[in-house]
């Protein structure tokens, strides 16, 4: 393997190897999987240079392919065409190997732990660029520009609910509709069982979560609700369906089903 000197994306300032990766998995037919899918995440770690040499060093086992620090600069850890570990387990549309799909950007902000700051202006304005040049140049659909907190309900929350996905989306990155109303009304939530709960959960996986299509509102339920509130209805993240979420979603569905039909 030739050592990779410039970057993949011209909004990367410089390669810094990581050496954690791996060969992206192969499909049926023996082609090279190609990455269709973009995964962001916060480093949820006090000091940027700390989680920078972590997703560095061998002993940790993870790593990103990007790397974007709170001034917006920006190295590269891993060759888009290689696999980085950056998903764990994982799950979106059939998808359980998201990280042999997926390109991964790692944005440094101490996350929840650390009282989830502000991701400053100069760091949102980089990783916008960054994500968009990686979509046009990998044509990854909109509908497949995700959180952690996406593809691993329950067990990621990153990078939050201050994450700005609608600025991203105004930008030409990722799918979004503007979020129901909150009103009041017919809400589910934890406990509850029955064909509106199946209906829900049916919802959920048509549009890519992984979750169990059993009519039983669980602790599971719950987590993939909290992960859809935190990117697309960022208003109240508290895992209880209630009409402003199941109408977003419903939105959200409508436009990914025109968009594939189109
Ligand atoms: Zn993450």
């Amino acid at each position: 393997m030739s050592l990779t000197v410039t970057p993949d994306s011209r909004f990367a300032a410089k390669v810094f190897p990581s050496p954690n990766h791996g060969e992206r998995k192969f499909r049926d037919g023996g082609t090279a999987r190609r990455p269709d899918m973009l995964i962001l995440h916060y480093t949820g770690m006090p000091d940027a240079g700390q989680a920078l040499q972590w997703l560095c060093n061998p002993v940790a086992q993870v790593s990103s392919h990007y790397f974007v620090f709170e001034n917006g600069h920006t190295l590269q850890l891993v060759p888009e065409e290689r696999r980085a570990w950056h998903a764990g387990a994982s799950h979106w549309a059939g998808e359980t190997d998201i990280n042999s799909c997926s390109i991964g950007i790692e944005i440094a902000n101490p996350g929840h732990p650390g009282g989830l700051p502000d991701f400053p202006p100069e760091q949102i304005a980089a990783t916008l660029n960054l994500c968009r040049d990686i979509c046009e140049r990998w044509s990854i659909p909109p509908e497949r520009v995700l959180a952690h907190s996406d593809i691993a309900p329950g067990r990621k929350i990153d990078p939050g609910e201050k994450f700005p996905w609608r600025h991203f989306a105004e930008g030409g990155v990722g799918l979004w509709v503007e979020p129901a109303p909150m009103r009041s009304g017919r809400f589910f939530a934890r406990g509850e069982s029955g064909q509106p709960v199946e209906a829900l959960q049916a919802m959920f996986a048509m549009f890519g979560y992984g979750v169990a299509v059993d009519g039983v509102f669980d602790e599971k339920l719950e987590a993939v609700v909290a992960a859809f509130q935190r990117h697309w209805r960022q208003e109240k993240v508290d895992g209880v369906a209630d009409s402003s979420t199941i109408t977003t979603l419903r939105d959200l569905l409508a436009l990914t089903q025109a968009s594939r039909t189109a």
